[in-house]
């Protein structure tokens, strides 16, 4: 974080330098999460630093540059192809407590029975042939489907670089116990 200042040299090279000289593979940084591939987090949940259930989660993120999705504009298969090849992976184990599990199950639920009802309206609509009836079937499908997603994920990936990915989505409390990554000012 910091104030922007115009005339500091570029740092981050630098500072993922230095932070790998002084050990360790998960930090903090500002509200980003750092860790290097494979690390496991301390046993606390990633959202509210409460003690996690065990046995950890074991979970694979995966990133690519953001200007590939303009290729989706080409065609959504040839980008699905390309992302397939050139998306970077980075296994992490985490933690979630008792009620930020439960709370990811049930978005699941609700995210699941919402899928269903849009595919029987959708079945419905194009039964019936009552075109506003099958869109408003694929809509609250879409929805259950976006909200899915959000609901269950555990953390996003912000970048995915050689040495260090960086994610948003971990509490404040939880980043509070980690080291900082080292940051020149
Ligand atoms: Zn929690």
């Amino acid at each position: 974080m910091g104030t922007l200042n115009p005339y500091q040299p570029p740092v981050s090279r630098l500072s993922e330098a230095l932070s790998a000289e002084l050990g360790g593979d998960c930090w903090r940084d500002g509200k980003d999460l750092v860790v290097r591939p494979g690390c496991t987090l301390p046993g606390r949940c990633i959202k509210c630093n409460e003690p996690a259930e065990l046995p950890l989660r074991h979970a694979r993120f995966y990133w690519h540059h953001p200007a590939l999705y303009l290729v989706v504009f080409a065609g959504l298969l040839l980008y699905l192809v390309i992302a397939l090849f050139v998306r970077r992976r980075t296994p992490v184990t985490l933690g979630l407590c008792a009620r930020h599990l439960r709370r990811r199950r049930a978005n699941l639920a609700v995210a699941s029975v919402g899928a269903m009802l849009g595919l029987g309206v959708i079945a419905m609509g194009v039964q019936r042939d009552v075109l506003p009836v099958t869109f408003a079937g694929i809509a609250l499908m879409l929805a259950s489907l976006m909200f899915g997603i959000v609901g269950s994920r555990l953390l996003v990936v912000t970048r995915i670089g050689e040495n260090y990915t960086r994610f948003r989505g971990a509490g404040a409390d939880f980043l509070a116990t980690l080291p900082a990554f080292y940051r020149t000012r």
